[in-house]
């Protein structure tokens, strides 16, 4: 159980100059850039080998004004990208981390990829809903296990101790909030405290614990919850134990479209290059090109919380560059028809429905047009078959509120100020999305995990430097 302790004289088995609980994409760019700085962090993790959400993810990270967008051409800029974060986020992101983030994350990219050596590249044959760049960074298998995978190597290549099996229950603070260590258990049961100089809260949002979504989503609280378990709310209820603000709690990360009963993610390529989403009566019922965040609420309102995918080959094509529509493929969750009568049928939706529905969207295509929602089609877009459709249902994938912190990743108080050596990033922290579903951008998640987690471990890094010279060793 997640609980904070106040006790300033607390004697500890070990102090370390940093802790970073969680090792996801967030703790292990923390510990990195910890280690750059000069200080050796230690990373705790519940699991036995780290995944977290970050594995289940696409791995995809926005970034803008890389050399990989000019290699291949692309014309995009920093304001355009924070741009887009608000935009979608309706104006309630805190425009100061929306500027850190967004300027943070072309050097983050090609830090990774020219200092640890993870091989991005841009996905140049799809825009995701939102951005008006192509600007999504991958690795060569668009997947997160392999993101963490590659991370937690350059880790271990440079020596970072991660202390896996080992969930942090308590943390133990001054009166005035400096955090003077946490308390662990060991997966045998043993129980342990370590001191620290400053801590990272890297242990994601609480899209695990059913209860918080209960509380903060109730929009989602019979969902699914796709992403990984182990992300409790802690740093939500250790932040509101200790004081902390919290920020934009009903925000989140949906997607109205993972495969069922597969549980495979079908990425939405398969919207963005023209398909349709209809539900079971073979009907449309919304504008599917806003973003697949807000969509996911919008399946689970269909008659039977699902909906299904409709598209060609083409999107097929482009789609099969992720591992996971691939998988899909195998486990035959994607039908094929050469009509799209023939393709209710095997549906089993009405195919005079579907077909005009079809008819009619690939007509407002050919025409450049808006469709009734408000969706504008292009004529590239335009299908030919055979067509597909995979069935679907909404998730939730993770959470986007949290501990609210400052343009170097420290964390607010509720009464105004700072705490003094806490610092939060990713899930942990308040995200860039607002406080809805519909505020999430494409790549939100990664993108605060990554900038964040990097700006965390550097500047408490330099806080613990700063404190070791003052105070000697
Ligand atoms: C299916 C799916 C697809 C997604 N696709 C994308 C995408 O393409 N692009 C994108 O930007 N985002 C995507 N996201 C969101 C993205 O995965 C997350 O936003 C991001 O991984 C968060 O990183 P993190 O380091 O904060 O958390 P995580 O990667 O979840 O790591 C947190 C770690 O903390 C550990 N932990 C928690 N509590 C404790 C404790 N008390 N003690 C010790 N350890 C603890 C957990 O075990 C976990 O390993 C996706 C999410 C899902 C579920």
């Amino acid at each position: 159980m997640s609980a904070v302790v106040v006790a300033p004289g607390e004697r500890f088995d070990t102090e370390v100059p940093l802790l970073i609980i969680g090792a996801g994409a967030a703790g292990l760019c923390a510990a990195l850039a910890a280690k750059e700085a000069g200080v050796d962090p230690i990373v705790i993790e519940r699991d036995a080998v780290p995944s977290g959400s970050t594995a289940l993810s696409a791995g995809l990270i926005p970034a803008a004004g890389t050399r990989f967008q000019g290699a291949k051409g692309i014309a995009d800029s920093v304001e355009l990208f924070a741009a887009d974060i608000q935009r979608k986020a309706h104006d309630e992101a805190d425009p100061v981390i929306v500027e850190v983030v967004a300027k943070g994350a072309g050097p983050l990219v090609e830090w990774l990829a020219d200092r640890h050596g993870l091989p991005f590249d841009v996905v140049d044959n799809f825009i995701y809903p939102g951005h008006s760049a192509l600007r999504m960074h991958g690795l060569p298998s668009r997947t997160g296990r392999e993101l963490i995978d590659r991370l937690r190597s350059a880790v271990e290549t440079n020596n970072i101790v991660i202390l896996t099996e080992c969930a942090v229950e308590t943390l133990y603070a001054e009166a005035d909030g400096r955090i003077r260590g946490v308390g662990l258990v060991r997966g045998a049961g043993a129980r342990e405290r370590i001191g620290c100089g400053a801590l990272v809260l890297a242990c994601n949002g609480y899209g695990g614990a059913p209860e918080l979504v209960r509380r903060f989503i109730p929009e989602m609280e019979s969902a699914l919850y796709f992403g990984h378990r182990g992300n409790r709310g802690d740093a939500v209820l250790w932040g509101e134990a200790l004081g902390a603000k919290l920020a934009h709690l009903g925000g989140y990360q949906g997607h109205g479209s993972l495969a069922t009963p597969h549980n495979i993610l079908i990425s939405w390529a398969v919207i963005m290059q023209g398909g349709i989403q209809v539900n079971v009566e073979g009907r449309r019922f919304c504008d599917e090109s806003r973003g697949y965040s807000e969509q996911a609420a919008d399946v689970l309102r269909q008659p039977g919380g699902i909906a299904w995918d409709v598209f060609d080959a083409r999107i097929a094509s482009v789609a099969r560059q992720f591992e996971d529509f691939r998988n899909a493929e195998s486990a035959g969750a994607i039908l094929t028809a050469n009509s799209a009568e023939d393709l209710a049928q095997a549906m089993r939706v009405p195919a005079a429905a579907l077909a005009a529905e079809w008819r009619e969207v690939e007509e407002l295509k050919s025409h450049s047009e808006r469709d009734r929602f408000g969706r504008q089609f292009a004529a590239e877009q335009r299908c030919a078959p055979p067509f597909h459709a995979v069935k679907v249902t909404g998730a939730l994938f993770h959470t986007q509120g949290g501990l609210a912190i400052d343009a170097s990743a420290r964390v607010r108080r509720k009464d105004g100020g700072l705490f003094p050596n806490l610092f939060a990033a990713g899930g942990a922290a308040a995200g860039v999305s607002g406080a809805t579903a519909a505020g999430y951008l494409s790549g939100n998640g990664l993108l605060t995990a990554t900038v964040l987690g990097g700006l965390a471990g550097r500047t408490a890094s330099r806080q613990v430097t700063r404190l070791r010279s003052t105070n000697g060793p």
